[in-house]
């Protein structure tokens, strides 16, 4: 690749390339997977340091994510707190008033439409965990 090339020369090469690869694309296919199968150490260790070096990247994006979208169920069903006064979204969660009414768990469900969850957040009270599990040890 010369730095002299022009924006005419480069367009020629890569369509080059492009005719290439559509000529030969099992050919290049056969080559890749035997490149794969030749290389399979040194692609799991490739991948495993990538996964170890996003990992906390990973992480951290996963709990502002989850975060975020708790705050959201929390403002969707219009409560900032348990009833005890805990607040971090985190700690808190939704309990269903009537266990027979229960059509899925809010908190792995996450990802469903709001107005999907809506109906079932009608349902449930929030609670901080705590309060949560000394309501259902008080029940037994
Ligand atoms: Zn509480």
């Amino acid at each position: 690749m010369s730095s002299h090339e022009t924006v005419e020369q480069r367009n020629k090469r890569l369509a080059y390339y492009q005719d290439y690869a559509r000529k030969n694309r099992e050919r290049i296919q056969q080559q890749r997977q035997e490149y794969r199968i030749r290389n399979k150490d040194k692609i799991a260790a490739a991948n495993r340091e990538q996964y170890q070096k996003n990992r906390e990247a990973r992480k951290y994006i996963q709990r502002v994510k989850h975060t975020s979208r708790k705050a959201e169920m929390l403002a969707l069903h219009g409560t900032e707190a348990c009833p005890c006064g805990e607040s971090r979204p985190w700690c808190l969660c939704f309990h269903h008033r009537d266990a027979k009414a229960k059509e899925f768990s809010i908190s792995l469900n996450t990802y469903r439409p709001n107005d999907d969850l809506i109906e079932e957040l009608n349902k449930c009270d929030v609670l901080c965990h705590n309060c949560h599990a000394n309501l259902h040890y008080e029940e037994n």
